[in-house]
This record gives C-alpha cells, structure tokens and sequence, in this order.
C-alpha cells in the first residue's frame, strides 16, 4: 500500500525564477527529492533540511540510472514517505519522459498529480528575443527531437511548420540541417543555437542553414543548447533584453533588493549559525527590557536574537520599554515580522549612517544592547561608546564560509560588493578580480576596503 503520493514538478529551465508557485511549495514540503541534472541546482537548497535528495541523474546521452529504476523508485519512495517529488528539468511532459513515471505509478496503484514546468523549448528562445510565433513570420512552431541513437544517420522528420524547435540536438546539427535543406527550407533560412537558456551564462549563435556549421566551427557549443529554425530568428535584432542585462555576481547571502541592478547570479560564500551554548546571547534575551535601546545591524541579528528569545520562553512584549534601531529598510522590514516597527532608520545603510542618527539625540549614560555577527567590525560599538553609551556588544551568530560552486566569469560584467567582509571573501576565494569584471559596491565603507585590496569599485544606489 502506498502511504504517499508522487508529485511530477516542472523544474523550468534554468533561471529559478520560473518555477510555478506550487512546484515551489512542493518543493519546500517534500519529504523526498528525485532529481535530473537540473540546470538550477539552487531550487534543491529549498527543500527542508529532513528532506532525502536522490539525484537519479540524466546528463545528455548519460543516464546515471535507468528509466525503469527510476519508475520503480519513485513507487518504492511513495510507500515509504508521504510527499515525493520527482522534479524534472523544463516541463515534465516534453521530452521528459514524464509520462513513463507516472504511468507506472498508475500501474502500481501510486496516487500523483503533475504540476507543469516552464519548458525551455519556449523559454530559451524567449531570453534569447525570438518568439516561437509572430504574426508577421509564422502562425505555427514544432518541437522537434533531433536526438538519434549514436550511429544512425538517417534523415531527421521534419514537421511542415513555421517555426522549428529542436532540442536534443546538439552532436546531431549537421544531421538536421541537411534534412531541412532537402525537406526545401531555403539556404538562406535563418537560425539561432541557444545555450545554457534563461541562465547567466546564456550565449546565442545566430546565422543562415549555409553558414550556421561554419560559425559553431568557431564556437563550440556548450550543452544544453537547442535550435530554432525560422524567421522569427530575425526578431531577435528588437527584442533581445536578456542579454543585454548586466550580469551581477552577488556573493552576499540575501539576493532580492538587487534584483533590478541586472541578472543577479546568487552565490552565498558565507552562511549564519547559530553560536552553541551562547550563554551571552540567552542573558542578553532575558534582560532585553532592562536596555534603553537595541540595535540590529542586519536581518540575520534580528533572526537569531528572536530564535533565542522565543526558545527562551519570551516574546516582543520583553521589548515594550525598549526602543529600537534598525541599520536600514530590509533590517526594519524584518522587525515587522515579529510585530515591531524601528524607532531608528537611516537613510543611507551603514554604520556610519547609524552613528549620524543616534548623534542627533542624546544617548550619554543609555544602556545598549548590540546583537551582531561575531566577525562584525568594532566601528559601530566604539562610535556609541563614543558618545557616552554604555554598550553590550554579544555574538548572536558566526559566520562560516561555504562552497559557492562553479562561477565562469567569462559570462560576468560585474562583482557586487555589499560590505567589506564579502571583498575578503571574494580575494580569499578568487584571488583577484578578473580584468573584464567590474567592481560596484554600495558604500564608501565598502569602497575603501575596496581600494586597499586593489580594487576600484564604483558605488551604485539600489
Ligand atoms: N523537459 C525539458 C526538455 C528535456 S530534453 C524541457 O521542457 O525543457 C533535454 C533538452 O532540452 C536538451 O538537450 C536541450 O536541447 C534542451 N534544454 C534543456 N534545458 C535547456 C536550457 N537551459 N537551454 C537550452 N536548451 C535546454
């Protein structure tokens, strides 16, 4: 008997951005994952920490486990756990074999729903500015497999359409353009490769079926790609947008108020946990009322300051008497998600624009309370000290550096710097900054440190 269900959960292309709603909350629910090689392994860090990732594998033409298996697993999985999701690269319907997994789960009794994926049949031509479909080119597109078991050279079926969608394509191009010529698509047809779609290091390659083996003769291509054939390849001179965005390496851990800067490629290189046994922290919870003011310098203070005051059987009432300053919007932001509102905030988020604030009210003989990083810097508590404050400074948390995995600045414009400590993590990482990236940074604090690394950063608003 089965005691769960399967749940079929389009992964999109590769940007993880375009994931559905609900394959997300699935995501975050699952009590197992089975997964492809993805082209957005970061969707896996969504899942909770008791969740049991399996990756069952399928790089082009290598399949780390065989369909039949997989079928079975996923049955096998369902008696165990209540939630299993198979997530499957695109949509789970085209060219997926999502069909077989599910039909077996059919089979063997296995309940299961199918949440649709963004398929990167429509999504790569879209980040690459070509629509599938234009009413001044065409009223109709195919997708076209053009995958053939190794050895078979016949020619390749080509539908009667306007616009032609090969995927699986790659080690066979020379096959399919051969076949569109003697199916009579012109020499002078225009088509584009796509590869890496919707992720930052998306490259297109476009020409005619004469020129196109020519030009990949240069330019190798990296896999996934796949081609569009048609002439909605010329739409792409208007409305490519993808890219042309700058593409942002962002090496701090929270990514969102950046999203507008350009394509923002998310790689934490640090990572908050908790101090064991931080006794300071559990005394600073416990008198948090006896302060005159309480200070959070980022939304991770405020995370595990509540953790600790909550574990310690207390709440935001604790806090009625104390008033409260925030370093900046996303800091204040989180406040609110424990029912407090900042009595403090400065315009410009750093230190120093902290320091302006509380200089403008008298805070000579207040106690105050400062949760931070372990690794923070002493400007803050010095400048209050500064002003006549008796100040605690605790540890609320550590940071560790972890793996950021592989980054190919070939396809970076820029590195984002958001405090001085993410400078030395990139330098301890990359040694220095490649001669065709860019450095921005958010503040002169950051600028400064910057420059004594070697490194001229140009300071952007966000
Ligand atoms: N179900 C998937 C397709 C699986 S077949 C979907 O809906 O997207 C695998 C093929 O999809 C690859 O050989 C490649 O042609 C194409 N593909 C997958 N991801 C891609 C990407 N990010 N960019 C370009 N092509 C991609």
């Amino acid at each position: 008997m089965s005691k769960g269900k399967v749940y079929l959960v389009g992964a999109g292309p590769g940007d993880t951005g375009l994931i559905t709603v609900r394959g997300q909350y699935l995501l975050k629910n699952a009590d197992t994952i089975l997964y492809d090689h993805l082209s957005s392994p970061e969707l896996l860090s969504l899942a909770k920490p008791s969740a049991e990732l399996i990756s069952v594998g399928k790089f082009a033409g290598r399949h780390t486990m065989p369909q039949a298996e997989i079928n079975q697993l996923l049955v096998d999985k369902a008696k165990q756990y209540k939630m299993v999701v198979r997530l499957k690269g695109g949509d789970c319907y085209i060219f997926g074999r999502g069909g077989e997994e599910v039909e077996t789960c059919f089979e063997q009794g296995v309940p299961f729903e199918v949440i649709p994926g963004v398929t990167s049949a429509f999504a790569a031509p879209c980040y690459a500015g070509i629509p599938p479909t234009h009413r001044d080119c065409t009223s109709n597109v195919a997708i076209v497999t053009g995958h053939r078991k190794k050895g078979d050279n016949r020619p390749i079926d080509i539908p009667i359409a306007g616009t032609i969608v090969f995927l699986m394509s790659v080690s066979n191009i020379e096959n399919i353009i051969s076949s569109l010529l003697a199916a009579d698509f012109p020499a002078t047809t225009p088509i584009a490769a796509v590869e890496h779609g919707t992720c930052y290091d998306q490259r297109s390659i476009t020409g005619t079926l004469e020129n196109f083996l020519d030009i990949l003769e240069k330019k190798p291509l990296r896999t996934p790609a796949l081609f569009i054939v048609g002439k909605v390849v010329e739409m792409k001179e208007k409305l490519d947008w993808f890219e042309k965005k700058p593409r942002i390496l962002l090496l701090g851990i929270s990514a969102e108020r950046y999203r507008e800067l350009g394509t923002i490629i998310h790689r934490p290189i640090i990572s908050c946990r908790p101090i064991q046994n931080n006794a300071p922290l559990t005394n600073a919870v416990k008198s948090a009322g006896d302060y005159d003011w309480l200070i959070f310098t980022s939304a991770n203070a405020i995370k595990f300051f509540f953790e600790a005051l909550y574990a310690n059987g207390l709440d935001s009432r604790t806090l009625a008497n104390t008033k409260i300053a925030a370093i900046g919007k996303a800091t204040a932001r989180s406040l609110s998600n424990h029912g407090l509102r900042a009595d403090i905030c400065p315009k410009t988020e750093s230190s120093t624009g902290l320091l302006e604030e509380f200089d403008r009210i008298d805070i000579t003989g207040k106690k105050l309370l400062l949760p931070q990083a372990r690794i923070a810097t002493e400007q803050l508590p010095t400048g209050l000290t500064e002003m006549g404050a008796d100040v605690t400074k605790i540890d609320a948390y550590k940071t560790i550096e972890v793996d950021p995995g592989e980054i190919d600045f070939d396809y970076i414009d820029q590195v984002l710097f958001t405090s001085g400590s993410s400078v030395h993590a990139f330098i301890n990482k990359f040694g220095k900054l490649p001669e065709n990236v860019k450095a921005i940074c958010l503040g002169k604090p950051t600028q400064a440190i910057a420059k004594e690394n070697g490194i001229d950063a140009e300071i952007v608003k966000v």
